[in-house]
């Protein structure tokens, strides 16, 4: 992959602790607004990485309104090849218990009030995404799973939702009928995005709860209920670090040849000759590489 920097996009929990660990940040405008926040670069583990709190300083963004195509952006710009992004989810699986992780292998998007591609006026662009996660940075986040001390689940299907409210009951059985392993808020269009921007992207799922499809035991009141799913988030959010932080050195190492490097290649429709200039302007950070190998 040869990931000069890494991406480091944390969501509820995650992005917190993260914005306390210090580092420079720096800013970085886009043809796309203002990212969640400025990104911060820092040195983990000797790797030079950059995070994102997705949901901006003091959480001020929800689900719907996070500036996904900024942040994306933004990344690719700081010199990110591959990220690695969290979220907070609920299980839709006995097994896939609160507090465990989840290295997702595959999504149901139905998400549908978000901007949710890079190409929306002047260049048509269609990337393949039967594998809507990176293999390799998956396959290198497995394997620093099996080497720490916690529940590690090596695939599971992200169902995404748009919220922010929290499925029904006959929806939460819905999914479950489905495949869904997790359901989230967060995990599209961000893999979309990243796709299209040719960065390797690879989601952990921290499941706080069960979904509403499992009675909760006895009836705790909300107070005790909203207790245990903070403890949970935190206790998924400590593995997760630990996780994140072992697999740095491996996936700064290892070489890219999962193809996400080149996934415009066969992608892009449009004749670059009938490109507008200011189409050109705005596009060239993600179709130069494009453009350069079709006339090579
Ligand atoms: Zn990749």
């Amino acid at each position: 992959m040869s990931a000069t920097r890494i991406g480091i996009i944390g969501g509820t929990g995650l992005g917190n602790v993260l914005l306390k660990e210090g580092g420079e940040s720096v800013h970085v405008e886009t043809p796309f607004g203002q990212p969640s926040m400025d990104p911060i670069l820092a040195n983990w583990e000797g790797v030079d990485v950059a995070f994102i709190a997705r949901h901006g300083a003091g959480n001020i963004y929800h689900p719907s309104n996070v500036p996904y195509r900024a942040n994306i952006w933004a990344m690719k710009s700081v010199g990110v090849r591959a990220i690695v992004a969290s979220g907070a989810t609920g299980s839709l699986q006995e097994p896939i218990a609160p507090g465990h992780l989840v290295i997702c292998d595959q999504v149901i998007d139905k998400t549908f009030r978000r901007a949710s591609t890079f190409f929306d006026e002047g260049v048509v662009a269609h990337v393949e995404l039967s594998e809507p996660f990176c293999p390799t940075l998956r396959a290198l986040l497995s394997e620093a799973g099996d080497g720490v001390n916690h529940d590690v689940h090596n695939k599971g299907t992200y169902i995404c939702m748009e919220g922010p409210q929290f499925s029904t009951r006959a929806e939460s059985l819905m999914h479950r009928q489905w495949g869904g392993d997790v359901i989230g808020m967060t995990c599209m269009p961000e893999a979309k995005l990243a796709r299209e921007a040719e960065l390797c992207y690879a989601m952990i799922a921290l499941p706080t709860d069960y979904d509403c499809w499992r009675p909760h035991e006895g009836s705790p009141g909300s107070d005790a209920l909203l207790k245990e799913i903070i403890g949970n988030l935190n206790r998924a959010t400590e593995h997760a670090i630990a996780l994140i932080r072992r697999s740095l050195p491996s996936i700064a190492e290892s070489n890219r040849s999962c193809g996400c490097g080149e996934a415009l290649t066969l992608a892009v429709w449009t004749d670059e000759k009938v490109l507008s200039r200011e189409h050109r302007e705005r596009y060239a950070p993600l179709l130069q590489r494009h453009w350069n190998a079709k006339k090579a």
